[in-house]
Order: C-alpha cells, then structure tokens, then sequence
C-alpha cells in the first residue's frame, strides 16, 4: 500500500495541469490514467487555443477566461502553441448586426479584436471565400494538445511527482466519510495496487460521473461529442471562425501539414460513444466549405470525435452550455476528501488545475503558493548536440520533444539506423521512434505516435506502420501481430467516415497490403496459422 498526500484520477490536461501544480507547491502527488496521457477529450479536441472571441457576446466568463489564459499559456508554453492569429468573418447572408455586438463584447470581456478590411483578410488568408464581408482578426492560436498535456506531466515529474498511465481507478474503500483507499489496477501487468491518499482529486473529464458513483455521488453535468475531420494539407495561415453564435462547422484550425475543420454537437450517454459519423463529415464539409471553399475539393483523412465533460445539465442543446469550469467539494455531500472538477476548456486547464490546488492546499496546510502562470512549462533543451543535425529537422525534434530533445537528438546521430527516415508524411526519423520505444509510458504504437506525430499524416500509418512495429518490438517481448490489429483497429474507426476520393483509394491499398500480404483478417478471426499454411 502507498501512502500519498493527493491522488489524481485522470491523465488529461486538467489532471496533469494539476499535478505539476500541486508538485511544484511541495505536495506528495501521485496521478493515476487508465490509458495513456491526452487519450481522452484532451487527445481528441480541436486543437485551438482560444482568444476567448468565440464565447464573448454569449458566455462572457469563458471568454475573459479564454482571454487571460491565451496570453499566460504563449509565455509559458511556447513549445506546443504555433502563434498563427485567427479572423472571425462574417458571410454574406450571417446576421451582420452580431458582428457590431462581437465587438462591443470583445471589448467588455478583454478579448482583443480588429475590424480590417475585406482586402486586408484576403490577403492574410488568400483562401478565404470572396464572398465574405467582414473580418475581425483576434489572437487565436494552434496548440498540440498532446505536447501540452506531456509537458505537464514530465514538470510534475521534475518536481517529484508520480504520473502513471495505464493504471486504472476500480474501487473506494470509504470509512467515516473520507476516502480511505483507493484500488488501482496496473493495466500493464494485471496487478493490483493500493493507494492511501489525503485527498483524491477527480479529473476524469467525461468519466467524472462514474468516478463520482464509487463513492455514490453523482455529479451534474451532460456529455457533448464533437466531431473533427482532418484535412490534408495547410489551406490557412491562422485560425477561421465563422462569426456568429457559436454553431456547428464554424472553425478551421491549421495544425502541422494538415487543417482540422470541426466541430459538432451532439449530446450523449457514454464517454464511449466517440466515433465521428459519415454525415458529420458531410456536414462539416459544406459548412466550413463557405469559408474556405478549397476544404470541398481537398483529401479528408480522418474524423474523429471527442466527449465535452460540460457543467450542468439543465440545458438543451450543448452549445448553450458555458465552457467555463466547476469544481465540487464533496464534503458537501459527506465525503471529507474528495473533490471533483468538470468542464472548461484545454485553453483554462491551468487556472482550473490553479483553483484545485489552491483547495487542496488549504485542506493539506500548504504554504508554497502557485508559481504556473509564471515558471516556463520546460526548460529549453541545449543548443550544442544540434549542431549535428540539419537545423530544421533539429527544431522540429525540439519542439515534439522538448526536455527530452537531446536524448532523442542522440538516438538520432548515435545509432546506426537513426537517421532514416520511417514516416514520411510526418518526417519522422527512426532514432526519435528507438527513443520512445524504449519510455516508460510507451506501450501501444498510438502512445508511439502521440509522442512522435509518426502515423498521423495522410497515409494513416498505411505505409510506416511496419517500420514503427519493428522498432517497436527490438529487445521487447511484446507480440507484434497483438499490437498492430489493435493499432489498425484504433485507426479505421477515424478513416471509416472518410471514405470517398483519395482515402479511399488509399485504403484499398493498404486492405490489400494487410489483410492480402500480412493476413491480419485471419490473425484477427483467430485462424493465422492456418490461413499460412493453405
Ligand atoms: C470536440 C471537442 C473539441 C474541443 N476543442 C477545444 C479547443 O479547440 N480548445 C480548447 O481549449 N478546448 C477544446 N475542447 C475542450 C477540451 O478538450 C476539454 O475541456 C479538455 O480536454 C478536458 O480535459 P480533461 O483532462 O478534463 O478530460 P480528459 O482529457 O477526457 O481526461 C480525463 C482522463 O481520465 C481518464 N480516466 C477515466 N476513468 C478513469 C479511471 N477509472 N482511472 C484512471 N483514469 C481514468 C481518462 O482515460 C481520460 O484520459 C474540446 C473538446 C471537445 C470534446
């Protein structure tokens, strides 16, 4: 049994915003994720870091929220924010008096926007329809979420605090109102583990509920799935927003090589049910279409679907729900210990994890007060082990890696085989793969590719997968033929909705080249061998 001042349950960017938090106030931390870190909503939303424009004429809280975090986390977290800008722009028949209300809230709620001119938009976006007519720029940005998310988690760690994936929460053992235990299933070897904490923190994001019933609360809020679908190729410089009342198929984000257009809203009774469908895909096609009409001509590559964790459930579409956040101290409800945190935004993790901390470090009697709005989330790695390495492959290394740039730069140059390349659409090499291999928190080829980008470009993962995999189980007892059906099983429920022109040809090419050539099929019906010998 391991004794511990705070548990947190969730390894989103809320739980791992507030573990580096709490670690860096002096707190005993140990955070518990039942799949690998960013799996959840913060792995599947749009990548967009809000200005706070969005919510400013209809829920004023989130966008001054918005507003403040946007400028802390640039200066804090410049490694994962590209500082593209946006423009909010206004179609011909859209409501144009909501245009001169978006400026008067803008003002009101801190969020800073621009009037320019048609010709002024079409210049910064030459892409842009010609049939808008009014443009406001605001200072939205592209964020990767997964860097985001990880770069908490390795700061909780320079700070002395656990962080495990693939550790489940199962069970409470409650006694006299507080949380006396809390059993936790190791997913990486089947055992079980028990942890004795002070406090437990839930951050399960979608999950919140049924963290909530192990100590039977139940906790007020509706789940929202959203689709995204990606876009190959970069048809922006910075973010589009449709300007109206937020609606479903209002934004663009450009993201690495690809634009990610979304979302939808549409409210559900599982965490589960995050599968993006053929007419969201279509929908959102024609809708962010009007802005940017290449996206009607351009390859889908994938869609995929987040879970919003929203407050309350009082409303009835989700759109009308505030993005802004709640945390509950259930000793209201008769647990001394426990406290739960829903809603918000990707954007506001860190005043949420803020707020949290400052909870628990009154329960605790915490002196050290928050430092994250000010301390850089990671330290910038060294200049001199770059020189060995073309500059621009170093800066992209730099970036994804950060902390742990100069191990991967090293794996790069040092091993025999580091430099080739092994996925082509992401460019990237095979010693930043060997490196990542061969971490802690890597057990799937997804946690591969989140950490890496390796399979996220247009092919899907089609024509590098085998190279990730060989990397993958050098020095590794894992069976190969296990971890690719559960790669490709993962994958095809995000291609499946983007079936049509290029992807699909694609996809027929890589069927032949799995199922015909590598008889996955028959691994998975479970009749392999046979299948080999006919
Ligand atoms: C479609 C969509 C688009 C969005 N776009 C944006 C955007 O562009 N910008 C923005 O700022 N925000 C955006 N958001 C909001 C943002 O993604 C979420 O607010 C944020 O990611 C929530 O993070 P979280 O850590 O609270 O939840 P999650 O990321 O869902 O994390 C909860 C974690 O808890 C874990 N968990 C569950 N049960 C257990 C258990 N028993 N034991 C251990 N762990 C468990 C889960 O595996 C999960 O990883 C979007 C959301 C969606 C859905």
């Amino acid at each position: 049994m391991q004794r511990t001042e705070v548990l947190i349950i969730g390894g989103g960017i809320t739980g791992a915003g507030i573990a580096r938090d709490l670690a860096c106030r002096g707190a005993e931390v140990v955070l518990v994720e039942g799949s690998d870190f960013s799996n959840g909503a913060t792995g599947r939303c749009h990548g967009m870091l809000h200005s706070g424009a969005r919510y400013a004429v209809n829920d004023p809280r989130s966008a001054a929220e918005c507003a403040a975090e946007n400028t802390i986390l640039k200066r804090i977290a410049n490694f994962c924010i590209e500082d593209t800008g946006g423009l909010f722009v206004s179609l011909k028949n859209d409501d144009l008096d909501y245009a001169d209300r978006f400026l008067s809230s803008c003002k009101k709620t801190g969020v800073a926007a621009k009037e320019i001119t048609v010709q002024e938009a079409l210049k910064k976006e030459p892409m842009l329809s010609r049939e808008i007519v009014r443009a406001f720029e605001v200072p939205d940005a592209s964020v990767d979420p997964f860097l985001l998310t990880l770069g908490n988690i390795e700061s909780a760690r320079e700070a002395n605090g656990i962080a495990l994936n693939y550790h489940s929460v199962r069970r409470f053992e409650i006694d006299g109102g507080v949380i006396d235990r809390v059993i936790v299933e190791n997913l990486r070897n089947g055992s079980v583990e028990i942890y004795k904490p002070e406090i437990v923190v839930n951050a399960s994001g979608a999950w919140a509920n049924k963290i909530a019933s192990l100590a039977n609360l139940s906790i007020g809020m509706t789940l929202d799935k959203g689709s995204m679908v990606v876009i190959n190729g970069r048809l922006t410089n910075g973010l589009i927003n449709r300007l109206r009342k937020p609606s479903n198929g209002d934004i663009i984000v450009p993201s690495y090589s690809s634009s990610i257009i979304g979302t939808t809203s549409i409210q559900v009774d599982s965490p589960l049910e995050n599968k993006a469908t053929e007419e969201e895909v279509d929908f959102l096609i024609r809708e962010t279409a009007m802005m940017i009409p290449n996206i009607a001509i351009s390859r889908a590559v994938r869609a995929y679907a987040g879970i919003r964790p929203l407050c309350g459930s009082d409303r009835s579409t989700g759109r009308e729900i505030s993005r802004t956040f709640q945390l509950i101290d259930h000793s209201e409800h008769g647990i001394e210990n426990f406290i739960s945190v829903i809603g918000g935004k990707l954007t506001t993790y860190r005043l949420m994890a803020e707020k949290v901390s400052d909870m628990v470090a009154s329960k605790l009697g915490l002196s050290g007060s928050c430092r994250t709005a000010i301390d850089p989330l990671l330290s910038v790695a060294k200049e001199n082990i770059h020189a060995k390495i073309a500059s621009s492959i170093a800066s992209r290394i730099v970036r994804k890696s950060c902390l742990f740039a100069d191990e991967v730069i090293q794996r790069c140059t040092g091993e025999l085989r580091g430099m080739e390349v092994v996925c082509s659409c992401e460019e990237v090499l095979r010693g930043e793969v060997i490196y990542w291999c061969n971490h802690q928190d890597v057990k799937e080829l997804s946690d591969l590719m989140r950490r890496t980008r390796a399979g996220m470009g247009y092919c899907q993962g089609g024509l590098c997968i085998f190279g990730l995999l060989s990397a993958m189980i050098d020095n590794s007892d894992r069976d190969p033929m296990e971890l690719l059906v559960r790669f490709i099983k993962e994958r095809e429920k995000g291609v499946e909705p983007v079936l049509f022109r290029g992807q699909l040809k694609e996809e027929f090419f890589k069927e032949h080249l799995i199922n015909g050539v590598y008889h996955l099929d028959a691994y998975s019906r479970g009749d392999y061998e046979k299948d080999l010998e006919s």
